[in-house]
């Protein structure tokens, strides 16, 4: 084990939130040990302000709930407790032992046990252990060092401030045998890759493609959790091309794995939806994945409507068939909340009526509370290259006309309304009072 002392690392207590220093510090006064771990350190390390504090004790998850009067016991894969201060959550595992391979005979902690499937995997790890034990069972080295705040050392068992140094993504241990306990690691590794800036230890990287079916048997509510974390970091662009390199994403969207590699305009508006949601982050404005799902989507539902349409549906039939089909297809692998899915529905649905240039039809419209996420994906088709006719535009300048004058857009015909051209409405009214 390998000890960083206080005058050679760069953690400070100043960057520590109050609430993990507080577990921490009350878990030390009761006996037990407790140390910051796994992102937190990763990233004060590296000079940043780590989104959340994850600590890790030898106290079983019953002592610690009894520590905190505002804390609960959660998971069953692995059974951790959420300590809340105010709007923060504080993490805190048990740290783990070497499994038993479901011998569950072994002298373990009462009621504590491992169990994997004949497969590997690994269904449930709440063997506990030691610190040693417990940093090689994390995935990465990068993500397995810890942070004393009573002396201030660092212990690093695995090498990982080396990695860190050198900017390496390594799985701890035999890769192949890591990815098949836990197959998300795979995606975890390159999203901590494009996150990081990092390069891909060469092991970890070739284990990859022997192992990427196993994603398939993940709980689909557990690559939603992911999918959030993949997209929605703020390197989502990034995220994305490592997902295509490693050939990960159809475990993800099958379709949409399979249409990115053939279609261009596919992917360019793939590509372009990551780019602008990354960018809304950098910018502190709000995201939502039905935006991001809806455009992963779109060559799929497209390709459906069309197929729908010449089977004879009207086109709005068949949209709504189709965005009704790849839901329920996307949802086999990914399960994608209602709350989001008709969001998705809507915006897909919005551009058809997009296509209608009208006066009062379109200024409805215009009113309508998805017509900003419908508008925004309307550009984002042309952006990738979809030729909609300056649909994009007249859309852009008809929400810029007074109500009046949106009310006298010609119904038809559209491009050349730009926002002057008024219809007669003079000589309308002048008729009218006939
Ligand atoms: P983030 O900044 O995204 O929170 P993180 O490294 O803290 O990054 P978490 O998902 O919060 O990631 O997990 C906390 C720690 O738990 C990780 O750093 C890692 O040590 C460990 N861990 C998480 N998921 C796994 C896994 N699937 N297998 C092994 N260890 C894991
Ligand atoms: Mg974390």
């Amino acid at each position: 084990m390998n000890v960083i002392p206080r005058d050679q690392h760069c953690i400070s207590r100043k960057h520590i939130s109050d609430g993990a220093l507080k577990v921490m510090s009350r878990l030390r006064s009761q006996g037990h040990q407790a140390y910051l771990v796994g992102g937190a350190v990763r990233d004060l390390l590296l000079g940043g302000h780590p989104k959340d504090f994850d600590i890790a004790t030898d106290a079983t998850p019953e002592d610690v709930h009894g520590l905190f009067r505002n804390s609960r016991i959660i998971g069953r894969r692995f059974r951790i407790v959420h300590v809340r201060f105010g709007r923060e959550i504080i993490e805190v595992t048990t740290f783990r032992g070497h499994h038993d391979n479901g011998d569950e005979d072994s002298p373990v902690k009462s009621g504590n046990h491992s169990r994997q499937s004949d497969k590997g995997l690994l269904l449930r790890d709440n063997v506990y252990g030691t610190l040693e034990e417990d940093a090689v069972r994390r995935d990465l080295s990068v993500n397995a060092l810890y942070y004393d705040s009573g002396n201030f050392e660092v212990f690093d068992q695995v090498g990982g401030l080396s990695d860190l140094e050198n900017r390496l993504i390594r799985v701890i241990g035999d890769p192949a045998q890591r990815y098949r306990e836990d197959p998300v690691r795979m995606l975890r590794v390159v999203r901590f890759a494009a996150r990081l800036g990092f390069d891909i230890e060469n092991r970890t990287a070739r284990a990859i493609p022997a192992c990427a079916h196993l994603l398939g048997e993940i709980p689909p509510a557990r690559l939603f959790d992911e999918f959030l974390k993949l997209f929605l970091s703020g390197h989502a662009a990034k995220t994305l091309e490592e997902l295509l390199r490693y050939d990960l994403l159809g475990y993800l969207f099958d379709e949409t794995g399979h249409i990115l590699h053939r279609d261009d305009y596919a992917l360019a508006l793939v590509r372009a939806a990551m780019a602008n949601t990354d960018q809304r982050i950098a910018q502190d404005k709000p995201v939502t994945p039905a935006f991001l799902l809806a455009a992963l989507l779109w060559p799929v539902v497209k390709h459906t409507a069309t197929h729908l349409e010449n089977q004879g549906e009207p086109p709005m039939v068949a949209m709504h068939n189709a965005a009704q089909q790849t839901i329920g297809e996307a949802c086999q692998q990914v399960s994608i909340p209602r709350r989001f899915s008709q969001p998705m529905r809507e915006i897909w649905e919005f551009q058809l009526r997009l296509q209608r240039r009208q006066g009062k039809k379109s200024a409805e419209l215009v009113d309508h509370r998805r017509f900003r996420a419908a508008y925004d994906f309307l550009l984002l088709r042309e952006q990738a290259g979809e030729d909609t006719g300056g649909l994009g535009q007249w859309w852009t300048q008809f929400q810029e006309l007074p109500m009046e004058e949106r009310l006298q857009q010609a119904p038809t015909d559209g491009d050349k309304v730009g926002g002057r051209r008024r219809r007669r409405p003079r000589k309308r009214r002048n008729n009218a009072e006939k």
